[in-house]
């Protein structure tokens, strides 16, 4: 069988007997993948601590064109973000990232741009603390990255510039509306949170969440970007809760 190599993240790992593992990764080269990590739950496995949650690691493995399920080969960490003392904000936001990850990131499709975007967060999660704009920065690009963010700058009726005004954002439709045109109907999207919608498309993550964020702003920009991922994913994720407790407990 064909050896493939691989830079990767593990998002998930499930039971598939007493002492293997499937392990789901988000891979730099080959989009979502799924490979069974053999004798991983027996004592002195090689593989055991390379493949936990978040670990960012080069990885072999053994797979067929065509074959949804590879095999493992090897595993080598490059960085555990999860490793050595992690915050409670650092565990549920990189559970909650590594999630809408898991849905959102296709089967055998590389989004690379996606892939760097989490390592990126969770290096600007490590080296500061787990704010709320770090965590909207994540969501929005996700739903960028995926093709799943509508055009905001426009009002879609009348093409009215709105994004340094704000809009009312018509989700199911996916567009916005100028304050004239939306007639009281929309969720609203006021001028500082348009205008961190702005920021966050020019800057990387370290330096959005360096910017000051009203929280009225946040809460509109939370809002939008559960909306439309619950819009698309057609449920809301576990970890969200979790992590909106979090970020809110003092
Ligand atoms: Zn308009």
């Amino acid at each position: 069988m064909p050896v493939y190599e691989a830079e990767a993240i593990v998002l998930r790992q499930y039971a598939l007997s007493d002492s293997d593992r499937i392990i789901v990764f988000i891979t730099k080269e080959f989009g979502k993948i799924r490979a069974a990590a053999k004798g991983v739950k027996r004592p002195k496995s090689r593989l055991a601590g390379s493949l936990e949650p978040l670990n960012h690691i080069r990885l072999e493995f053994y797979g067929r064109e065509g074959q949804d399920l590879g095999q493992i080969r090897h595993a080598e960490i490059i960085r555990s973000y999860l490793g050595i003392n992690p915050s409670l904000e650092q565990i549920y936001a990189y559970s909650y990232f590594a999630e809408i990850a898991n849905e959102l990131v296709q089967d055998n499709q590389a989004n690379y741009p996606l892939f760097r975007l989490i390592l990126s967060i969770m290096e600007a999660g490590a080296k500061n603390s787990i704010t709320p704009a770090l965590v909207r920065y994540f969501e929005i690009w996700c739903l960028k990255l995926s093709g799943l963010f509508p055009n905001y700058a426009y009002c879609s009726n009348c093409g009215k510039c709105v994004k340094d005004d704000g809009f009312f954002a018509w989700i199911e439709v996916g567009q916005a509306r100028c304050n004239a045109c939306a007639q009281g109907r929309g969720m609203k999207i006021g001028a500082p949170a348009a205008a961190a919608l702005t920021l966050m498309a020019k800057l990387p993550p370290e330096q959005f969440v360096a910017k000051p964020l009203s929280s009225d702003a946040a809460r509109e920009i939370e809002w939008l970007s559960q909306r439309l991922l619950v819009l698309h994913l057609e449920k809301q994720l576990k970890s969200y809760r979790m992590l909106k407790e979090a970020l809110q407990s003092p």
